[in-house]
């Protein structure tokens, strides 16, 4: 059964997916709790179906396929997923709950990035190397062979993009397995990829629970490297796995990134801005800013500004054209923000805005600010994925920096000033991948993302995307 109610076109995606012998998956409407579509999982034997078929595509063609030919495929799958960028944007709003004008914007991402990555072909090459010795020395990159690509549920679409584009442009064939709440939009991708036409075995999604597909997956000896996104603890399992025959890993996990906000800022600019660096999402996004520190003498003002920004913001049915805030993914996904704030409220926090369920339908939670925190404090350490923000004030520029880095975690944040000498020394001291100043944006498809610490290893987009998935081979012809 799908639900066809509100999905612009034919929506029966799924049923072609259909195999003997595979299992059925409920997917439920984040936004109703009801289930809106059945897709069929992959099975175990599949996981060394697919690798074969990868190893053959590999060493087939692919391997073969000049790095033009490979540009020219990709440009093929981003003007695909342009076409089908209503259908994927309806597809994450079913199965996730993401609002149709995120779904958009992150189909757009998606086709982005594979534009991307056709053009920077162009340019990564290797180096001559002067040696010292005669003769000539160059270096050249090569791709792995079969990666294996695992996406969460949080941005199906466009994470899918950055490991499968990178990684085709690369030269590797890639196995996809989305997260088993959110399959569909990853079903759309090799859907694009056929009508792009891709030979056969390129790409192969397989859809299925991670603590069922993930082992076999990760431990095929025929698997190469794992580019993992998700949390700390699979991210650590993956790459005890991976350890056995030394896969490569990149892993891009957890985060609880601070947001640090100095007198000397454009206050209300910050404020203002601050929410949408939480909640986007509803605070399902590693790079949520959560941890909001703020000086003392200007904490009034910023708290006000974000409460009033905060109440703003569009919160309800993600199939409405004008919501900027869905429900989160699931009811566990619910339970625990919920119980993140509960122990807050016992612990006497005080809960400025937000802070309860919305309706009884569905899994909606209200965007959340807690103020008064302590730095044990749960909700201030953990990573909630949630719409919540803890705050905390700080004295001076020592103080703040070392509470931002106060954290396993280093994946993005931001920080407010308009001293210029300030935001230099700040963003070179404070631990992260990524981070922006007097902004919230730090993903770009031509820019590194990834983080330090436990936040994960490894960088996906820009040139540094397309390295991970290639590795440098040396070769020196002698003097003749
Ligand atoms: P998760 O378990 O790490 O899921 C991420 C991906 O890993 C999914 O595709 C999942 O498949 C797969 N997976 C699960 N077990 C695996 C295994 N043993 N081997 C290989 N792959 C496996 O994350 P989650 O349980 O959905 O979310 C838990 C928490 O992780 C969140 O609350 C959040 O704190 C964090 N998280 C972070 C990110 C991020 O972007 N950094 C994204 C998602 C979640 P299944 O979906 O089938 O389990
Ligand atoms: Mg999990």
């Amino acid at each position: 059964m799908i639900a066809a109610d509100g999905f612009p076109e034919e929506p029966a995606v799924a049923w072609k997916w259909k195999k003997d012998g595979a299992r059925v998956r409920k997917l439920t409407d984040p936004a109703t709790g009801e289930v809106c579509a059945e897709i069929f999982d992959s099975r175990v034997e599949d996981v060394d179906l697919a690798v074969k078929a990868a190893e053959k595509a590999f060493r087939g063609s692919w391997q073969k396929t000049i790095p033009a030919k490979r540009a020219e495929f990709l440009a093929a799958m981003a003007t695909k997923i342009d076409a089908l960028k209503e259908k994927i944007a309806w597809a994450d709003c079913w199965n996730m709950g993401k609002p149709l004008q995120s779904g958009r914007g992150e189909a757009g991402n998606g086709a982005g990035t594979f534009r991307y990555y056709a053009g920077l072909l162009g340019s990564a090459g290797g180096q001559v190397v002067p040696v010292a010795k005669e003769g000539f020395d160059f270096t050249i990159r090569v791709p792995f062979g079969v990666v294996v690509g695992i996406v969460p549920w949080n941005f199906p679409f466009p994470i899918a993009c950055w490991k499968t584009a990178a990684a085709l442009a690369a030269g590797n064939c890639v196995i996809l397995k989305p997260a088993q709440f959110t399959p569909w939009s990853a079903l759309l991708l090799a859907e694009a990829a056929r009508e792009a036409g891709l030979p056969e075995g390129v790409l192969q999604v397989l859809p299925g629970g991670g603590s069922e597909l993930g082992d076999p997956l990760v431990t095929h000896p025929g698997v190469r490297k794992v580019s993992f996104t998700g949390s700390t603890e699979i991210g650590r399992h993956i790459m005890k796995m991976a350890a056995n025959d030394i896969k490569r890993v990149s892993l891009e996990l957890g985060g609880k990134s601070p947001n640090v906000v100095f007198a000397d800022a454009d206050v209300d600019k910050a404020a203002v801005a601050s929410p949408g660096a939480v909640f986007d999402n509803t605070g399902q996004d590693c790079c949520a800013r959560s941890r909001i520190l703020v000086e003392e003498g200007v904490a009034e003002r910023f708290v006000k500004g974000f409460v009033g920004a905060t109440q703003k913001l569009k919160v309800g049915d993600p199939k409405k054209e004008d919501t900027e805030l869905g429900p989160l993914v699931h009811q566990k996904q619910l339970e625990t923000t919920e119980s993140y704030v509960e122990a807050a409220r016992k612990k006497g926090r005080k809960i400025l805005c937000g802070g309860k369920r919305i309706g009884s339908k569905g899994f909606f939670y209200e965007p959340t600010l807690i103020v008064g925190c302590e730095k044990g404090d749960s909700w201030w350490q953990e990573e909630i994925f949630g719409p919540v923000a803890s705050l905390r004030t700080f004295r001076t520029e020592e103080e703040a920096v070392q509470e931002a880095n106060d954290s396993i975690y280093g994946l993005s944040g931001s920080l407010w000033t308009l001293g210029l000498d300030r935001a230099l020394r700040v963003a070179l001291a404070i631990e992260s991948g990524n981070l922006s100043v007097n902004s919230h944006s730090s993903v770009f498809t031509q820019a590194p993302f990834g983080g330090v610490k436990q936040s994960g290893i490894g960088r996906e987009l820009g040139q540094a995307g397309l390295e991970g998935f290639s590795e440098p081979k040396n070769i020196f012809i002698g003097k003749p």
